[in-house]
């Protein structure tokens, strides 16, 4: 039989990369391997309704109501849950196992995600939250009781959505943010302004352009200390300050592991014809915008990924050339205190930020904002906008970023991506 195709980790990506290897024609042997004990499950609720009423549920009712459904075509895949993959070895084509076992593959998915980055801070470690997985959001959910002092350090999505869910849950919530407004680098200090503000009217207290440089308290957490020596008291500190890939396990195999995986806009990991990356740890370039390659930490890269990533490894494993490239449009949303952001492209390569419709004095009441790079429309947000809106904004910035020619496509694949 033929060496399996071996899938490490087994979050959304890695289960997409399974469906999309048989969608692809693949009916040899799959392998996902995942460190989590848990069948993957849908991370977004994470920090909003399941943080919210997790604290009264037994762990498997949570994660039933977060699991994705399993499609007959993965039916015959082996699953090796709770097993982390500590090694890899691209010239003899195996991985190795915490038990050191060793597995041959015959080719390789990267879907190892990513972790959350944690301060470098003195003082205790209990009571010091990170959230990214069910584990992390069920130790969180009991401890955001009504009345407790909440800090959430990091202003981005995963940091905006916890302070909503906690100041919903009756805590009271204070946000430190080292950038002038939440979400700034995501999309602009003119939106971070106008979210920052939507929150304050709902309670949430902002200590923006302030890091956190130290804790308080002895055996458990007690209060952080900001660069100004001011002291926030809490009793319970969120770290949402970003994430790091998961890709030691990679070391020693000449591929650029600087900022997750660098793939070409195929998904093949450079370097390595058998090998392909999907999800949040792929690092790739979208040729409808340009081509740089960038790691999109979206809930619909593992979808996009895999599809391409598939037909890549797949006609690999065939002998055949690969066609097409991952030049789906990116799209992502954040819930906050019921308040839908819907966003469609790329908001960080804009240069000018246009409010068409609504004003960001009231985002609830609905705001449709453009971000431009010079002419060119390269992003759509909207806020608080009903989802019958969505597509028109979605097919502007399609129409201003279309597809590449093969040409193109052609030239981008042959001579790889710069390292
Ligand atoms: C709290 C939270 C809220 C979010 N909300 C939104 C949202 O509202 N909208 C949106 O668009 N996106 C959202 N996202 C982002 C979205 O969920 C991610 O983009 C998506 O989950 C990425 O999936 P992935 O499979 O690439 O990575 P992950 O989900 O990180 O899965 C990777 C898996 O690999 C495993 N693994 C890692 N290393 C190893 C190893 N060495 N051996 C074996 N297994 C390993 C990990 O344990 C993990 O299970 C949110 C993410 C989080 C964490």
């Amino acid at each position: 039989m033929a060496d399996p195709v071996v899938i490490v980790g087994a979050g959304m990506a890695g289960l997409r990369a399974a469906e999309q290897l048989r969608a692809a024609g693949w009916e040899g042997p799959v392998t996902v391997i995942g460190e989590e004990t848990h069948a993957p499950y849908n991370r977004p609720p994470l920090s909003k309704e399941a943080l919210a009423g997790a604290a009264d549920k037994p762990l498997h009712e949570v994660h039933a109501s977060l699991a994705f459904r399993q499609r007959a075509s993965v039916a015959d895949v082996t699953w090796r849950l709770g097993t982390r993959v500590t090694g890899c070895d691209m010239d003899s084509r195996t991985v190795t196992l915490a038990d050191e076992t060793v597995l041959d593959y015959g080719g390789l998915v990267i879907a190892t995600g990513l972790r959350p980055r944690r301060l470098r801070l003195s003082g205790p470690t209990v009571g010091r939250s990170a959230l990214r997985t069910l584990d992390d959001a069920y130790a969180l959910a009991p401890r955001l009781r009504a009345g407790a002092r909440v800090v959430v350090i990091g202003g981005g999505f995963i940091g905006c959505e916890i302070a909503a869910t906690a100041i919903g849950l009756g805590c009271a919530v204070t946000v430190v943010e080292p950038a002038p407004a939440p979400l700034a680098t995501a999309l602009g200090p003119e939106v971070g302004a106008a979210v920052q503000a939507f929150h304050e009217r709902r309670g949430i207290t902002f200590c923006t352009e302030r890091k956190v440089v130290a804790l308080t308290g002895d055996e458990a957490v007690s209060g952080v200390v900001l660069d100004d020596d001011s002291v926030l008291e809490a009793d319970v500190v969120v770290e949402a300050v970003g994430s790091e890939p998961n890709v030691e396990w990679l070391a020693g195999n000449e591929l650029d592991l600087s900022d997750g995986v660098l793939c070409d806009a195929q998904l093949r990991v450079v370097g390595r014809s058998d090998v392909v990356a999907v999800g949040d740890v792929a690092r790739y370039p979208n040729l409808r915008f340009d081509d740089v390659p960038r790691r999109v930490e979206h809930w619909c890269t593992p979808t996009d990924t895999a599809k391409q990533a598939a037909r890549t490894l797949v006609a690999q494993l065939r002998g055949t050339p690969a066609t097409g490239a991952c030049t789906a449009m990116p799209s992502f949303w954040s819930d906050q205190h019921g308040l839908r952001i819907q966003g469609f492209g790329l908001p960080g390569l804009a240069d000018d930020v246009r409010v068409v419709t609504g004003d960001l004095d009231r985002v609830e009441d609905g705001v449709i904002v453009h971000y431009h790079r010079g002419e060119r429309l390269v992003a759509a947000l909207l806020v608080g906008i009903p989802a019958s809106q969505h597509r028109a904004h979605r097919d502007l910035v399609e129409a201003a970023n279309p597809l590449p020619t093969d040409d193109k496509l052609q030239t981008s694949v042959l001579k790889g991506v710069p390292a």
